[in-house]
């Protein structure tokens, strides 16, 4: 990571000179590094005569020398990006070269992707974007119910960092209080019948305080329990996902079907389920063995399965 943006993501006054010598460059040559780097970043600085510079907001900056040791004891390599179009699609590259399991990370994706085409807003070094990518044996069977196995994890990464009131959207958003906190988008290479590749894209709104362009009701970590070292964060994830996925792949997501019922924010209650083409309304009963939504329409109980399907409260 860029070294001027390490001294200063402490959010505190420095002054010209002092960046300088730290970085054996002078003071006219930190100014233009630190206009490139607004334009690069978006962050806000402020510039203060007598005072120096400093970030409207201190940053917790992610570090791959933390990092890469803590992962690499669950097996997994480190690919950290400063910026990337989108940590799902650099994973899904990264298999034609990389030997798996790998995370990819970065400081902010610049066509984060949600499902359907939509967009994951990723401003720099607010949140977590990642994308572990890694490989599947024993077909679809395996697949069944990982989605929702991966919401698990989070949720249970945000509560073991103190988050109160974490619950879960059907089929794998992540939810506090209404608003919306984290979201998961897995995707696949390979033959779903055989061997195949899966990629788990994980966002997280960790000390993002404002945004633009999101349509639906959101928050983050900071809102409730202030600045977040978004390190730690990643240890914490990471041993929850390796946690749910092991627990996924040797017992099945039957094994994890009681704890996600009592995580689901809807259970019990009227929604509405879209397809695209329809929508259904009925009120939602549980999951059933692979994760598929069991809604009550009419005295009559049937499951939905499918990655394109969207579930709305009634109001
Ligand atoms: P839903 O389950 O609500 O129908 P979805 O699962 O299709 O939506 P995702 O693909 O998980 O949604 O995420 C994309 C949507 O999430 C965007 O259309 C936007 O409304 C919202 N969004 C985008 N960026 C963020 C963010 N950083 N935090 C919270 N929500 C976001």
């Amino acid at each position: 990571m860029n070294r001027l943006l390490k001294l200063l993501q402490d959010g505190r006054f420095h002054s010209g000179q002092e960046l300088g010598d730290a970085l054996g460059i002078s003071r006219s040559a930190v100014w233009k590094h630190l206009q490139r780097l607004q334009g690069e970043t978006s962050l806000l600085l402020y510039k203060v005569p007598g005072r120096g510079y400093r970030l409207a907001e201190p940053l917790s900056l992610l570090n791959s020398e933390e990092l890469a040791p803590q992962l690499m004891r669950l097996g997994w390599t480190l690919h950290l990006f400063d910026a990337i179009d989108s940590t799902n699609a650099e994973a899904l590259r990264l298999l034609q070269q990389e030997r798996t399991p790998f995370l990819v990370m970065a400081e902010a994706q610049t066509s984060g992707r949600g499902r359907r085409g939509r967009r994951w807003v990723s401003p720099f070094g607010q949140n977590l974007y990642c994308s572990l990518a890694f490989k599947v044996h024993g077909g679809a069977r395996q697949l069944s119910g990982m989605s929702l196995a991966v919401g698990l994890a989070v949720m249970h990464a945000l509560r073991l960092a103190g988050v109160p009131q974490v619950g879960l959207k059907w089929p794998n958003d992540v939810y506090v209080d209404g608003r919306k906190i984290a979201g998961i988008l897995l995707e696949l290479t390979g033959d779903p019948a055989d061997v195949c590749h899966v990629v788990v894209g994980i966002g997280i709104n960790v000390n993002m305080i404002d945004a633009e362009g999101i349509d639906q009701r959101w928050t983050s970590m900071k809102e409730h329990i202030g600045m977040v070292d978004r390190n730690a964060l990643v240890v914490t994830l990471a041993s929850a996902l390796k946690r749910y996925l092991e627990q996924h792949a040797n017992l099945g997501f039957s094994s994890l079907k009681d704890e996600w019922e009592a995580s689901h924010i809807w259970q019990g209650q009227k929604c509405t389920l879209s397809t695209g083409a329809h929508d259904f309304s009925g009120v939602v009963v549980g999951v059933d063995h692979q994760g598929g939504l069991r809604l009550m329409i009419e005295g009559d109980e049937r499951v939905f399965n499918g990655g394109e399907l969207s579930l709305r409260l009634d109001r």
